[in-house]
Protein backbone atom coordinates (compact mmCIF):
# COMPACT_ATOMS: atom_id res chain seq x y z
CA UNK A 1 0.00 0.00 0.00
CA UNK A 2 1.39 3.41 -1.11
CA UNK A 3 1.46 6.21 1.99
CA UNK A 4 -1.34 8.21 0.88
CA UNK A 5 -3.49 5.14 0.30
CA UNK A 6 -3.19 4.22 4.00
CA UNK A 7 -3.61 7.11 5.39
CA UNK A 8 -7.10 7.17 3.62
CA UNK A 9 -7.56 4.17 4.92
CA UNK A 10 -6.92 5.68 8.52
CA UNK A 11 -9.97 8.24 7.60
CA UNK A 12 -12.08 6.01 6.35
CA UNK A 13 -11.71 3.98 9.29
CA UNK A 14 -11.67 6.71 11.84
CA UNK A 15 -15.23 8.17 10.41
CA UNK A 16 -16.78 4.89 10.74
CA UNK A 17 -15.72 3.87 14.26
CA UNK A 18 -14.66 7.08 16.07
CA UNK A 19 -17.42 10.33 16.88
CA UNK A 20 -15.74 12.86 16.57
CA UNK A 21 -16.78 15.72 19.15
CA UNK A 22 -18.16 18.90 18.21
CA UNK A 23 -19.22 17.64 14.44
CA UNK A 24 -21.81 17.10 12.13
CA UNK A 25 -19.93 13.61 10.95
CA UNK A 26 -21.76 14.21 7.57
CA UNK A 27 -19.30 17.32 6.96
CA UNK A 28 -17.11 14.81 6.48
CA UNK A 29 -17.99 13.38 3.38
CA UNK A 30 -16.00 15.85 2.07
CA UNK A 31 -14.31 17.79 4.61
CA UNK A 32 -10.74 16.33 5.56
CA UNK A 33 -8.81 15.00 8.63
CA UNK A 34 -6.00 15.37 9.56
CA UNK A 35 -4.76 11.87 10.11
CA UNK A 36 -1.90 13.22 13.02
CA UNK A 37 1.20 11.03 13.29
CA UNK A 38 3.06 13.34 15.57
CA UNK A 39 4.11 16.19 17.00
CA UNK A 40 6.75 18.05 17.57
CA UNK A 41 7.07 21.88 18.79
CA UNK A 42 4.19 23.96 17.29
CA UNK A 43 4.15 21.71 14.56
CA UNK A 44 1.81 18.81 14.11
CA UNK A 45 2.77 15.90 11.01
CA UNK A 46 0.24 14.07 9.26
CA UNK A 47 1.00 10.58 8.36
CA UNK A 48 2.31 11.58 5.16
CA UNK A 49 4.59 13.91 5.92
CA UNK A 50 2.67 17.24 5.64
CA UNK A 51 2.79 19.44 9.10
CA UNK A 52 0.58 22.03 10.22
CA UNK A 53 1.55 25.17 12.99
CA UNK A 54 -0.78 24.10 15.63
CA UNK A 55 -1.95 28.06 16.05
CA UNK A 56 -5.05 26.98 18.03
CA UNK A 57 -2.91 24.90 20.70
CA UNK A 58 -5.27 22.02 19.58
CA UNK A 59 -8.36 23.39 21.25
CA UNK A 60 -6.37 25.97 23.77
CA UNK A 61 -4.81 23.41 25.54
CA UNK A 62 -1.27 23.16 24.84
CA UNK A 63 1.01 25.53 25.62
CA UNK A 64 4.76 24.64 25.59
CA UNK A 65 4.75 22.61 22.44
CA UNK A 66 3.87 19.16 21.29
CA UNK A 67 6.46 16.39 22.52
CA UNK A 68 7.89 19.17 25.06
CA UNK A 69 11.40 17.15 26.60
CA UNK A 70 11.35 18.76 29.68
CA UNK A 71 7.36 17.44 30.25
CA UNK A 72 7.87 14.20 28.84
CA UNK A 73 10.82 13.59 30.94
CA UNK A 74 8.55 14.53 34.12
CA UNK A 75 6.18 12.09 33.11
CA UNK A 76 8.59 9.37 32.09
CA UNK A 77 9.96 9.26 35.77
CA UNK A 78 6.34 9.60 37.34
CA UNK A 79 5.26 7.18 35.18
CA UNK A 80 8.11 4.54 36.11
CA UNK A 81 7.27 6.06 39.93
CA UNK A 82 3.32 5.75 40.55
CA UNK A 83 0.73 6.08 37.62
CA UNK A 84 -1.95 6.50 39.38
CA UNK A 85 -3.50 6.11 43.40
CA UNK A 86 -6.82 6.91 44.85
CA UNK A 87 -6.97 10.11 46.41
CA UNK A 88 -9.61 9.09 49.29
CA UNK A 89 -7.57 8.09 52.06
CA UNK A 90 -4.51 8.51 49.76
CA UNK A 91 -2.28 11.03 49.30
CA UNK A 92 0.61 11.31 46.59
CA UNK A 93 3.69 14.24 46.48
CA UNK A 94 2.30 15.38 42.98
CA UNK A 95 -1.62 16.25 44.29
CA UNK A 96 0.04 18.00 47.19
CA UNK A 97 2.79 19.75 45.32
CA UNK A 98 0.45 20.77 42.53
CA UNK A 99 -2.32 22.19 45.37
CA UNK A 100 0.31 24.10 47.52
CA UNK A 101 2.05 25.63 44.46
CA UNK A 102 -1.05 26.86 42.98
CA UNK A 103 -2.51 28.02 46.14
CA UNK A 104 0.81 29.54 46.37
CA UNK A 105 -0.09 31.70 43.13
CA UNK A 106 -2.92 33.07 44.68
CA UNK A 107 -0.95 34.51 47.38
CA UNK A 108 -2.87 31.97 49.70
CA UNK A 109 -6.08 33.14 48.73
CA UNK A 110 -7.36 30.06 47.34
CA UNK A 111 -5.33 27.61 49.15
CA UNK A 112 -7.85 24.26 48.96
CA UNK A 113 -7.44 22.17 45.63
CA UNK A 114 -9.81 19.73 44.58
CA UNK A 115 -9.19 17.57 41.40
CA UNK A 116 -11.34 16.22 38.46
CA UNK A 117 -10.54 15.35 34.94
CA UNK A 118 -11.97 17.50 32.82
CA UNK A 119 -13.37 21.54 32.57
CA UNK A 120 -17.44 20.56 32.73
CA UNK A 121 -16.97 18.96 35.80
CA UNK A 122 -14.83 21.61 37.67
CA UNK A 123 -17.63 23.99 36.99
CA UNK A 124 -20.14 21.35 38.21
CA UNK A 125 -17.87 20.89 41.33
CA UNK A 126 -17.71 24.84 42.09
CA UNK A 127 -21.80 24.70 41.20
CA UNK A 128 -22.24 22.00 43.73
CA UNK A 129 -19.63 23.57 46.24
CA UNK A 130 -21.44 27.06 46.20
CA UNK A 131 -24.84 25.56 46.84
CA UNK A 132 -23.96 23.37 49.61
CA UNK A 133 -21.40 26.18 51.20
CA UNK A 134 -24.61 28.14 51.57
CA UNK A 135 -26.88 24.65 52.59
CA UNK A 136 -24.91 23.83 55.16
CA UNK A 137 -24.50 28.03 56.93
CA UNK A 138 -28.17 27.84 57.19
CA UNK A 139 -28.97 29.72 53.66
CA UNK A 140 -31.20 26.48 51.98
CA UNK A 141 -32.57 29.06 49.77
CA UNK A 142 -29.86 30.43 47.61
CA UNK A 143 -30.09 27.82 44.68
CA UNK A 144 -30.11 29.71 42.04
CA UNK A 145 -26.57 30.68 39.43
CA UNK A 146 -25.95 33.50 36.65
CA UNK A 147 -24.48 33.39 34.33
CA UNK A 148 -22.89 36.28 31.56
CA UNK A 149 -24.72 36.32 28.12
CA UNK A 150 -23.09 34.11 25.35
CA UNK A 151 -20.95 32.72 28.21
CA UNK A 152 -19.43 28.96 27.57
CA UNK A 153 -18.60 26.87 30.52
CA UNK A 154 -18.74 23.16 29.00
CA UNK A 155 -21.46 21.26 27.43
CA UNK A 156 -22.80 18.65 30.36
CA UNK A 157 -26.06 18.89 31.81
CA UNK A 158 -25.42 20.34 35.00
CA UNK A 159 -22.69 23.11 32.71
CA UNK A 160 -25.12 24.19 30.00
CA UNK A 161 -27.34 25.08 32.70
CA UNK A 162 -24.79 27.87 33.01
CA UNK A 163 -23.66 28.43 29.30
CA UNK A 164 -25.91 30.62 26.67
CA UNK A 165 -24.35 29.27 23.69
CA UNK A 166 -27.38 28.29 21.48
CA UNK A 167 -25.65 26.18 19.41
CA UNK A 168 -25.10 23.74 22.01
CA UNK A 169 -28.06 24.30 24.39
CA UNK A 170 -30.80 24.56 22.18
CA UNK A 171 -31.63 20.44 21.46
CA UNK A 172 -31.45 20.06 25.20
CA UNK A 173 -33.09 22.68 26.60
CA UNK A 174 -36.24 20.33 27.54
CA UNK A 175 -32.88 19.06 30.28
CA UNK A 176 -31.79 21.76 31.80
CA UNK A 177 -32.03 23.81 34.76
CA UNK A 178 -31.53 27.49 33.37
CA UNK A 179 -29.44 30.05 35.26
CA UNK A 180 -30.22 34.18 34.94
CA UNK A 181 -28.64 35.12 32.44
CA UNK A 182 -27.24 38.97 32.83
CA UNK A 183 -25.98 41.66 30.25
CA UNK A 184 -22.79 40.56 28.56
CA UNK A 185 -19.54 43.28 28.72
CA UNK A 186 -18.37 42.42 25.10
CA UNK A 187 -16.56 45.40 24.63
CA UNK A 188 -17.59 45.24 20.91
CA UNK A 189 -20.95 46.54 22.31
CA UNK A 190 -19.93 49.71 22.91
CA UNK A 191 -22.24 52.83 21.34
CA UNK A 192 -20.87 55.63 20.06
CA UNK A 193 -18.65 57.74 22.36
CA UNK A 194 -18.59 54.69 24.55
CA UNK A 195 -15.18 52.70 25.47
CA UNK A 196 -14.72 49.42 26.88
CA UNK A 197 -15.21 50.32 30.44
CA UNK A 198 -18.30 52.10 29.74
CA UNK A 199 -19.91 48.81 28.65
CA UNK A 200 -18.42 46.72 31.50
CA UNK A 201 -20.56 49.61 33.88
CA UNK A 202 -23.90 49.15 31.62
CA UNK A 203 -23.47 45.20 32.15
CA UNK A 204 -22.74 45.78 35.73
CA UNK A 205 -26.02 47.48 35.92
CA UNK A 206 -28.04 44.88 34.86
CA UNK A 207 -25.64 42.29 37.52
CA UNK A 208 -26.98 44.97 40.55
CA UNK A 209 -30.82 45.07 39.00
CA UNK A 210 -31.08 41.33 39.40
CA UNK A 211 -29.13 40.87 42.81
CA UNK A 212 -31.06 43.54 44.01
CA UNK A 213 -34.33 41.87 43.12
CA UNK A 214 -32.95 38.19 43.54
CA UNK A 215 -30.12 37.39 45.60
CA UNK A 216 -31.36 36.08 48.83
CA UNK A 217 -32.38 33.28 46.09
CA UNK A 218 -28.55 33.52 44.01
CA UNK A 219 -25.85 31.15 45.50
CA UNK A 220 -23.49 32.44 42.89
CA UNK A 221 -22.32 34.21 39.53
CA UNK A 222 -19.81 32.09 36.91
CA UNK A 223 -17.79 34.56 34.80
CA UNK A 224 -14.77 33.92 32.06
CA UNK A 225 -12.44 36.92 33.00
CA UNK A 226 -11.44 39.07 29.97
CA UNK A 227 -12.18 36.94 27.36
CA UNK A 228 -15.00 34.73 26.63
CA UNK A 229 -14.00 32.30 24.15
CA UNK A 230 -16.36 30.08 22.75
CA UNK A 231 -18.63 32.94 22.52
CA UNK A 232 -16.20 34.27 19.49
CA UNK A 233 -13.49 35.70 21.47
CA UNK A 234 -15.23 38.46 23.19
CA UNK A 235 -12.87 40.53 25.63
CA UNK A 236 -13.98 43.18 28.09
CA UNK A 237 -12.76 45.42 30.45
CA UNK A 238 -10.80 44.39 33.64
CA UNK A 239 -13.10 46.62 35.78
CA UNK A 240 -16.03 44.15 34.81
CA UNK A 241 -14.58 41.39 37.30
CA UNK A 242 -13.11 43.86 40.12
CA UNK A 243 -17.17 45.85 39.59
CA UNK A 244 -18.61 41.73 40.19
CA UNK A 245 -16.42 41.12 43.18
CA UNK A 246 -17.62 44.28 44.41
CA UNK A 247 -21.41 43.14 43.59
CA UNK A 248 -21.13 39.60 44.80
CA UNK A 249 -19.36 40.94 48.26
CA UNK A 250 -22.25 43.62 48.75
CA UNK A 251 -25.01 41.32 47.97
CA UNK A 252 -23.19 38.04 49.60
CA UNK A 253 -23.33 35.80 46.51
CA UNK A 254 -20.38 33.65 45.45
CA UNK A 255 -17.80 34.73 42.69
CA UNK A 256 -16.73 31.82 40.51
CA UNK A 257 -13.81 32.77 38.04
CA UNK A 258 -13.79 29.82 35.20
CA UNK A 259 -10.53 30.34 34.21
CA UNK A 260 -10.41 26.60 32.34
CA UNK A 261 -9.56 28.54 28.89
CA UNK A 262 -8.08 31.90 30.28
CA UNK A 263 -5.65 30.66 33.14
CA UNK A 264 -2.64 30.05 33.08
CA UNK A 265 -0.85 32.90 31.17
CA UNK A 266 -3.05 32.88 28.45
CA UNK A 267 -4.11 36.69 28.82
CA UNK A 268 -0.81 37.82 29.69
CA UNK A 269 -1.17 37.35 33.98
CA UNK A 270 -0.97 33.73 34.92
CA UNK A 271 -4.32 34.14 35.85
CA UNK A 272 -7.18 36.41 34.45
CA UNK A 273 -8.45 37.74 37.07
CA UNK A 274 -5.02 39.35 38.53
CA UNK A 275 -5.72 42.04 35.80
CA UNK A 276 -8.78 42.90 37.94
CA UNK A 277 -6.33 42.70 41.18
CA UNK A 278 -9.33 40.54 42.83
CA UNK A 279 -9.43 37.16 43.94
CA UNK A 280 -12.88 35.16 43.09
CA UNK A 281 -14.26 32.38 45.52
CA UNK A 282 -14.11 29.61 42.90
CA UNK A 283 -11.25 29.64 40.82
CA UNK A 284 -11.63 26.80 38.06
CA UNK A 285 -8.19 25.64 35.88
CA UNK A 286 -8.02 23.15 33.47
CA UNK A 287 -6.85 22.71 29.38
CA UNK A 288 -3.42 24.55 29.31
CA UNK A 289 -2.66 23.21 33.11
CA UNK A 290 -1.56 20.04 32.31
CA UNK A 291 0.33 21.82 29.46
CA UNK A 292 -2.05 20.17 26.95
CA UNK A 293 -0.87 16.37 27.74
CA UNK A 294 -3.53 15.01 30.42
CA UNK A 295 -6.95 15.54 31.23
CA UNK A 296 -7.01 17.63 34.73
CA UNK A 297 -9.26 20.36 35.79
CA UNK A 298 -9.08 21.74 39.62
CA UNK A 299 -11.50 23.95 41.40
CA UNK A 300 -9.43 26.67 43.80
CA UNK A 301 -11.25 27.70 47.04
CA UNK A 302 -11.03 29.96 50.35
CA UNK A 303 -10.54 28.68 53.42
CA UNK A 304 -13.96 29.56 54.57
CA UNK A 305 -15.97 27.45 51.63
CA UNK A 306 -13.55 24.72 52.99
CA UNK A 307 -14.57 25.73 56.66
CA UNK A 308 -18.59 25.76 55.41
CA UNK A 309 -17.64 21.73 54.93
CA UNK A 310 -15.73 20.81 57.95
CA UNK A 311 -17.77 18.74 60.37
CA UNK A 312 -18.26 15.65 62.14
CA UNK A 313 -20.95 14.98 60.27
CA UNK A 314 -20.23 12.94 56.96
CA UNK A 315 -22.86 14.30 54.97
CA UNK A 316 -21.74 17.87 55.51
CA UNK A 317 -18.47 17.14 53.48
CA UNK A 318 -18.51 17.40 50.21
CA UNK A 319 -18.51 13.93 48.11
CA UNK A 320 -18.20 14.62 45.29
CA UNK A 321 -15.42 12.28 43.27
CA UNK A 322 -14.11 11.02 39.75
CA UNK A 323 -12.50 7.62 39.51
CA UNK A 324 -9.01 9.40 38.10
CA UNK A 325 -9.41 12.47 41.17
CA UNK A 326 -5.96 13.65 41.16
CA UNK A 327 -4.28 11.61 38.79
CA UNK A 328 -0.36 11.69 39.22
CA UNK A 329 0.92 11.31 36.17
CA UNK A 330 -1.67 14.76 35.18
CA UNK A 331 -0.75 15.83 38.53
CA UNK A 332 2.81 15.85 37.27
CA UNK A 333 2.66 17.27 33.72
CA UNK A 334 0.91 20.53 35.76
CA UNK A 335 4.11 20.44 37.82
CA UNK A 336 6.02 20.45 35.04
CA UNK A 337 4.07 23.36 33.00
CA UNK A 338 4.27 25.24 36.40
CA UNK A 339 8.22 24.61 36.26
CA UNK A 340 8.28 26.28 32.73
CA UNK A 341 6.57 29.31 34.02
CA UNK A 342 9.02 29.66 36.74
CA UNK A 343 12.35 28.88 34.92
CA UNK A 344 11.70 30.63 31.71
CA UNK A 345 10.15 33.74 32.23
CA UNK A 346 7.13 32.62 30.04
CA UNK A 347 4.89 35.84 30.97
CA UNK A 348 7.80 38.72 29.74
CA UNK A 349 8.62 36.38 27.05
CA UNK A 350 4.90 35.56 25.59
CA UNK A 351 4.38 39.69 25.84
CA UNK A 352 7.34 40.43 23.74
CA UNK A 353 6.05 37.53 21.20
CA UNK A 354 2.55 39.03 20.94
CA UNK A 355 3.66 42.29 20.29
CA UNK A 356 5.50 41.33 17.49
CA UNK A 357 2.28 39.04 16.35
CA UNK A 358 0.44 42.35 16.84
CA UNK A 359 2.42 44.06 14.55
CA UNK A 360 2.66 41.44 12.04
CA UNK A 361 -1.37 41.21 11.93
CA UNK A 362 -1.71 44.84 12.36
CA UNK A 363 -2.62 45.85 8.51
CA UNK A 364 -5.21 42.96 9.10
CA UNK A 365 -7.32 45.90 10.73
CA UNK A 366 -7.59 47.81 7.36
CA UNK A 367 -8.48 44.92 5.34
CA UNK A 368 -12.32 45.98 3.95
CA UNK A 369 -13.74 42.80 5.37
CA UNK A 370 -12.35 42.86 9.07
CA UNK A 371 -14.22 43.77 11.67
CA UNK A 372 -12.72 44.20 15.83
CA UNK A 373 -8.95 43.34 15.24
CA UNK A 374 -8.27 42.42 19.03
CA UNK A 375 -6.24 41.13 21.27
CA UNK A 376 -5.67 39.88 24.83
CA UNK A 377 -2.51 38.68 25.57
CA UNK A 378 -1.41 35.79 23.69
CA UNK A 379 -5.51 35.41 22.26
CA UNK A 380 -5.64 37.85 18.56
CA UNK A 381 -9.13 37.13 16.71
CA UNK A 382 -10.86 39.46 14.07
CA UNK A 383 -14.66 39.23 12.46
CA UNK A 384 -15.18 38.48 9.04
CA UNK A 385 -17.38 40.69 7.43
CA UNK A 386 -19.44 38.76 4.93
CA UNK A 387 -22.60 40.13 2.97
CA UNK A 388 -23.92 36.46 2.06
CA UNK A 389 -25.94 34.82 5.30
CA UNK A 390 -24.92 31.73 3.28
CA UNK A 391 -21.24 31.99 3.47
CA UNK A 392 -21.24 33.15 7.12
CA UNK A 393 -23.03 29.57 7.46
CA UNK A 394 -20.19 27.91 5.89
CA UNK A 395 -17.20 30.37 6.53
CA UNK A 396 -15.29 28.55 9.30
CA UNK A 397 -15.11 24.85 7.58
CA UNK A 398 -13.63 26.56 4.40
CA UNK A 399 -11.26 28.36 6.13
CA UNK A 400 -10.81 25.50 8.00
CA UNK A 401 -9.57 23.89 4.26
CA UNK A 402 -7.44 26.65 3.27
CA UNK A 403 -5.58 27.23 6.72
CA UNK A 404 -4.81 23.34 5.75
CA UNK A 405 -3.32 23.96 2.53
CA UNK A 406 -0.75 26.57 3.93
CA UNK A 407 0.33 24.49 6.78
CA UNK A 408 -1.89 25.89 9.41
CA UNK A 409 -4.36 24.28 11.70
CA UNK A 410 -6.91 27.16 12.29
CA UNK A 411 -10.82 26.53 13.17
CA UNK A 412 -12.96 29.85 13.32
CA UNK A 413 -15.42 29.75 15.60
CA UNK A 414 -18.44 31.03 13.45
CA UNK A 415 -16.93 34.36 11.56
CA UNK A 416 -14.89 34.75 13.95
CA UNK A 417 -11.18 33.92 12.89
CA UNK A 418 -8.59 33.66 15.96
CA UNK A 419 -5.35 32.62 16.82
CA UNK A 420 -4.38 30.89 20.24
CA UNK A 421 -0.97 29.43 19.30
CA UNK A 422 1.78 27.82 21.73
CA UNK A 423 3.99 29.94 23.83
CA UNK A 424 7.01 28.74 21.71
CA UNK A 425 6.54 30.06 18.40
CA UNK A 426 10.23 31.52 17.17
CA UNK A 427 10.38 34.77 15.11
CA UNK A 428 9.75 33.04 11.72
CA UNK A 429 6.98 30.98 13.03
CA UNK A 430 5.06 34.17 14.27
CA UNK A 431 5.88 35.97 10.91
CA UNK A 432 4.45 32.36 9.09
CA UNK A 433 1.63 32.47 11.04
CA UNK A 434 1.05 35.88 10.60
CA UNK A 435 1.30 35.84 6.69
CA UNK A 436 -0.64 32.55 6.09
CA UNK A 437 -3.39 33.41 8.35
CA UNK A 438 -4.13 36.55 5.75
CA UNK A 439 -3.92 34.26 2.52
CA UNK A 440 -6.13 31.99 4.53
CA UNK A 441 -9.19 34.58 4.58
CA UNK A 442 -7.96 36.08 1.28
CA UNK A 443 -8.35 32.45 -0.26
CA UNK A 444 -11.37 31.90 1.41
CA UNK A 445 -13.44 35.40 1.11
CA UNK A 446 -12.21 34.85 -2.80
CA UNK A 447 -14.27 31.39 -3.43
CA UNK A 448 -17.62 32.80 -2.19
CA UNK A 449 -17.07 35.91 -4.14
C1 LIG B 1 -13.30 24.36 27.44
C2 LIG B 1 -14.01 25.10 28.48
C3 LIG B 1 -14.81 24.46 29.44
C4 LIG B 1 -15.08 22.98 29.41
O1 LIG B 1 -13.93 22.21 29.55
P1 LIG B 1 -13.98 20.69 29.03
O2 LIG B 1 -12.69 20.11 29.48
O3 LIG B 1 -14.08 20.77 27.53
O4 LIG B 1 -15.17 20.05 29.65
C5 LIG B 1 -15.40 25.23 30.41
N1 LIG B 1 -15.22 26.57 30.45
C6 LIG B 1 -14.46 27.21 29.57
C7 LIG B 1 -14.28 28.69 29.69
C8 LIG B 1 -13.85 26.52 28.53
O5 LIG B 1 -13.14 27.17 27.61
Amino acid sequence: MNPSASTEDWVARSLRAVWHPCTQMKHHERLPLVAVARGAGAWLYDRDGHRYLDAISSWWVNLFGHANPRINAALKTQLDTLEHAMLAGCTHEPAVELAERLGALTDHTLGHAFFASDGASAVEIALKMSFHTWRNRGFDEKREFVCVANSYHGETIGALGVTDVALFKDAYDPLIRHAHVVASPDARHAQPGENAQDVARRALDSVRVLFEARSTKIAALIVEPLVQCAAGMAMHDASYIAGLRALCDQYGVHLIADEIAVGCGRTGTFFACEQAQVWPDFLCLSKGISGGYLPLSIVLSRDEIYAAFYDDDTARGFLHSHSYTGNPLACRAALATLDLFASDDVLATNARKSATLRAALAPLGEHPQVRNLRQCGTIFAFDAALDDPNAAKTFSRRFFEHALQRELLLRPIGTTVYLMPPYILDDSELDLLATRTRETFDATLKETR
